[in-house]
Formats: C-alpha cells, sequence, structure tokens
C-alpha cells in the first residue's frame, strides 16, 4: 500500500477484458489495497499513478478476471504428482517403462502408486494385471485411470487383498475378469474399494504437499478461485484446513463435502458440523457432492435408453443411478433447506434427469433458495431437459475439453451412444440459448487444469493435439471466446456465491487478475490454448509472474 493515496499497482496499454455485464473492455486497471479502484482508458488511470505505484506495461496483451474452475480435484491431482504420474504419457509401454523406473527409484515404498493412465490405451479400455506384473512382480501396483474410474493393480495387490474368482463384485461396480473368472486387474468405479481399502492412507504431510503443489500449478494457470469437487475429513479436509489455518491458502475455495452413497440422511448431520467446523479463512465448505452415476466409456454413466453394444445392438446396460433416484430427492431437499449448495456428478441423460428431477422436488418443498444448485460434467442431456437448468436455476457446470473428436470419444463412447444421442453431447451453446448460466471447470487430474486450452475446445469443439487433423465435434454447439471466457469467470464466481467480490474487472471488486502474454482476442496471434498466462495476482498480490511480464 502507498502512503500518498496512489495505487499499487498500475496495468495499462493493453487489451483488458473486464467481463462486466456489457462485457466492456478497457486498456487499463488500477488496484489500490488489493481492490480495483479504476478501470478505464491510459488517461483515465493516469491520476492513480504515484512515485511508489508498480507499473506494469501491457503493450497490447490481454487482461482477464482470474480465472476459476467449477470443477476441480487439486489435492489427489498434487498428490499424484507426488507419486508414480502417467498423465503426459500414453501407450502401454510408456507406462510400463515408467513404472519400472519409478519402482526402481522408490526402493522403500511399500505400493507402487500413481494415477494418468487412459483407458484409450487398452482395448476396450480395460488394462491386465499380467503387464503390471511383468515389470512389478514382488510389490503391489494400484493405479488409478486418468479419470478416475478405473484402478488398474497388479497380482500382488489382489492377492493381499483377498481378491479371488470367488469375490463378488460390489452393487457400485465391476471387477474385471478373464474367461476363468478370475479378476483381471482391472477394477471398475466402486469395486476399486476391494483393494483400496488395504491402501496406507495418504499422511497429513503428503496431502498438504499435494495441495501445496496443486495451488501453485492452478494460480501458474491463472486461476484464483475454484470448487474443489470431493473433500472427504480424512484427506482433502485436512489439506485446506491446514493450510487455511496456516495463512498459505491464497486461492479462494468453496469445498464440495462428499456425499457418501453408502449411508443416507443419517450424515446431514455431520456435514452441517463440519460446515461450521472447519470453515477457515478462504477456505468454504458450503457444498455437498453428490456423484449419481459414474462415466461412459465403461458403461457405468446412467442413460434413460441402453447402451448398444459394438455391433449397434442396444444392451441390457443403462448404467448405474449411485443414489436411488427417490431418495435423492430427499436428500437435495434437506440440504437446500440447510443452504448447501447441491454438486452433482451427472454424465449420462439418465442422471442428469435425476438430478433436475432432485432440484425440482427441493423447488416445490423449499420455494427459490440461493443456494444455486449445479450440475458437473452433463455429457449426455435429452433434449426434453436443455430449458430446465433454466427454469430450475440450475447452473450447467461443463468441462469442455471433452467435448471433441478424441480417442475415448470415437472408440468408446460414440459406438455405445448411437447416432441419436451422440448430438446430444455437450449442447453448451444450447444451454446458453435456453437461458442456462454456464460455469466450467478442468476435473483435473483426469485431464488438464489448464482453462485456456479448455476455453479453446469449448470455442473450436477440436482438441488442441488435433488440430487443423479432425472436424469440430457438434459444430453447432461452439461458443464465443467471450461466452467460453464468462463461463470461466463470470460463471465460476457466481457458482461459488463469490461474484460480488471476484469474476469481474470493476471498480469495488477484489483485483484478482490474469496478465497473458499476447492479446486473446486476436484470433491471427494463434490458437487460444498456445496463449500464456505471465502473472497471476490475488487481491492485487502477485501469486504468480513470469519474468516476461516486465519485458
Ligand atoms: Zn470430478
Amino acid at each position: 500500500m502507498t502512503l500518498d493515496g496512489a495505487a499499487d499497482l498500475i496495468l495499462r496499454g493493453g487489451r483488458v477484458a473486464t467481463m462486466d455485464s456489457r462485457r466492456s473492455f478497457a486498456a487499463a486497471v488500477a488496484v489500490r489495497d488489493g481492490r480495483i479502484v479504476a478501470v478505464g482508458s491510459d488517461e483515465q488511470i493516469g491520476g492513480w499513478i504515484g512515485p511508489r505505484s508498480r507499473i506494469v506495461e501491457l503493450q497490447g496483451r490481454s487482461v482477464t478476471p482470474g480465472f476459476g474452475d467449477a470443477h476441480v480435484h487439486p489435492v489427489s491431482a498434487g498428490v499424484g504428482r507426488l507419486r508414480c504420474d502417467l498423465t503426459s504419457l500414453h501407450g502401454l509401454d510408456a507406462y510400463l517403462a515408467k513404472i519400472a523406473t519409478y519402482a526402481a527409484a522408490h526402493s522403500d515404498e511399500a505400493w507402487i502408486r500413481g494415477d494418468g493412465w487412459s483407458m484409450s490405451d487398452f482395448p476396450g479400455g480395460i488394462p491386465h494385471r499380467d503387464d503390471l506384473d511383468r515389470v512389478v512382480p514382488d510389490r503391489p501396483v494400484y493405479l488409478e485411470s486418468r479419470d478416475g474410474h478405473t484402478v488398474w493393480v497388479n497380482s500382488m495387490a489382489l492377492a493381499l487383498a483377498g481378491v479371488t474368482a470367488e469375490t463378488p463384485d460390489p452393487d457400485d461396480g465391476r471387477i474385471e475378469r478373464d474367461a476363468d473368472g478370475r479378476p483381471g486387474g482391472a477394477l471398475q468405479e466402486g469395486a476399486a474399494g476391494v483393494v483400496e481399502r488395504i491402501l496406507p492412507a495418504d499422511t497429513p504431510e503428503e496431502l498438504v504437499a499435494g495441495l501445496r503443489l496443486a495451488q501453485a500449478e492452478l494460480h501458474s494457470l491463472g486461476i484464483t478461485t475454484w470448487q474443489d469437487a470431493i473433500v472427504t475429513p480424512d484427506r482433502e479436509e485436512i489439506a485446506y484446513t491446514t493450510l487455511a489455518g496456516r495463512g498459505e491458502l491464497t486461492g479462494r475455495v468453496v469445498a464440495a463435502l462428499w456425499w457418501d452413497r453408502a449411508r443416507g440422511a443419517d450424515q446431514i448431520e455431520e456435514l452441517v458440523a463440519r460446515r461450521g467446523r472447519t470453515a477457515i479463512g478462504r477456505y468454504a465448505p458450503t457444498s455437498v457432492k453428490l456423484m449419481q452415476d459414474g462415466v461412459l466409456e465403461n458403461g457405468t454413466g446412467g442413460l434413460i435408453d441402453p447402451y448398444f453394444d459394438d455391433d449397434g445392438r442396444p444392451t441390457q446396460n443403462r448404467g448405474l443411478s449411485m443414489i436411488d433416484p427417490e431418495a435423492l430427492k430427499g436428500y437435495v431437499t434437506r440440504l437446500d433447506a440447510l443452504g448447501f449448495q447441491p454438486h452433482f456428478h451427472a454424465i449420462g441423460d439418465r442422471a442428469v434427469r435425476e438430478a433436475l428431477d432432485a432440484v425440482a422436488a427441493a423447488r416445490q418443498a423449499n420455494g427459490t433458495t440461493d443456494t444455486r444448485p449445479h450440475i458437473a460434467h452433463i455429457q449426455v442431456i435429452h433434449p426434453d431437459d436443455i430449458g430446465r437448468f433454466g427454469e430450475l436455476g440450475v447452473i450447467a457446470n461443463a468441462q469442455p475439453y471433452w467435448a471433441c473428436h478424441e480417442a475415448q470419444m470415437d472408440e468408446l463412447t460414440i459406438p455405445r451412444l448411437g447416432p441419436e444421442r451422440t448430438t446430444w453431447q455437450y449442447p453448451f451453446a444450447s444451454l446458453l440459448a435456453a437461458g442456462a448460466t454456464l460455469a466450467m471447470g478442468s476435473d483435473w487430474a483426469v485431464s488438464t487444469a489448464d482453462p485456456l486450452l479448455e476455453m479453446e475446445v469449448a470455442v473450436d469443439r477440436v482438441a488442441d493435439y488435433h488440430r487443423g487433423e479432425r472436424p469440430p465435434f457438434l459444430p453447432e454447439q461452439r461458443l464465443d471466446l467471450i461466452e467460453a471466457l464468462a463461463a470461466f469467470t463470470n460463471g465460476t464466481a457466481r457458482v461459488n456465491h463469490l461474484e460480488q467480490e471476484v469474476g469481474s474487472i470493476e471498480v469495488g471488486k477484489a483485483a484478482d487478475l490474469v496478465v497473458l502474454d499476447r492479446d486473446l482476442f486476436d484470433r491471427a496471434a494463434g490458437p487460444i490454448g498456445e496463449a500464456r498466462v505471465i502473472a497471476t495476482f490475488i487481491d492485487g498480490v502477485s501469486v504468480h509472474e513470469a519474468p516476461a511480464l516486465e519485458v
């Protein structure tokens, strides 16, 4: 803070996307005591310059509000980075090489743990224990898939957990098996629990280290606020309350407390107690995560009509309803009445409908509250349900990075959905046109945490790694860049009840700002996803800064 009434920080000579209600642009911003005090032309903010003001010359580069991420798993992503991290690799050989190297370098670890393998690298999406046994025969291996819905284990892990041909599938998952019934080493959804229950717990030190690493990474990508999509008392909650208690939590975080689907309404009292007990600083545990289905790639996403088999014939499988839909109505009504925000996971059209029906029941019982329910993922939405988002005030929480042609989509999803439902996927433009509020996020570490890459796919519907090679996926659902940016700023602020504070660059709001290395709105400057964040400010304080900022 300066003593002379001048600004602490001036950004000028740029292209400032204010994201105010008129979506206006400006050239300069002045910040004092962490708040935005002026937005306008270079001349208009000139009066705020004092001898101790820091002046950043933008030279035509863009400034946006700090980005939000409406659905992300930073603690597990950060912990994953500390372990056997397969995220940047492709193909069985590359995975096995990395796993072998990691095992050799960590001979003291009783378990080899990690994540980040992709289903698209395996026939039918299913890996096998034999491959792991070849590189790690003598220690248990437990590797989560990139989307977190399947676990790949070796024979030692199955043996230690006592999983055999006789072990039944749990209700909420499937143990993939060889022809003779023996477990093959892939555990789908809730079946992961048969081995997970004997895993050594992450230590508090590992969880805190993971969150610290993740927070730095999110800030480096311009993210200043997020909603953690799964917070449990023995994992994420420890990390957040520790970091927040030490004053080290710089991000503004809403926590979605995990709804234990093995239990019922009896857990609500505990959720209320945790909300009261653990809110510290920037950590607000005010949301509840209700996971209603699985994913389409492994046939656990909840569909109204059955999946198709590889020959295009309907199967018996309609996927899972993780929570009984009638019970869900009651839970959501109670949670809404208590001021909790319902945060649903829903991928298939039936799961989306069950979530909407639950909110409708809550609205009927409680009237329209301000809890702002949101449904994350919304991969397949029945056309009859598109308008209900706006009508019910349900925020559409989209992960746009998935809305493109890529291996999982083309090989695992489209054949199983069939031609009609394929066109119902990720209908972002239709949702906006029907009056829905869009908020976007990454689901990191399922996929990249980089909002600029995600915005590129929302705008182009082509994966960044297939630029110029593949056609856009359902091009009628493309968004304008400003609409995509709004979903990562206005929309994420709204979903986190922070729109009075952040989400746009306006006088009086907190100075959460992102400086990019170029004019984002000049499409001739290259793909959106190639833009880089060169500075991130929270309350006017730099939380990430590249040397390029001062060039
Ligand atoms: Zn998630």
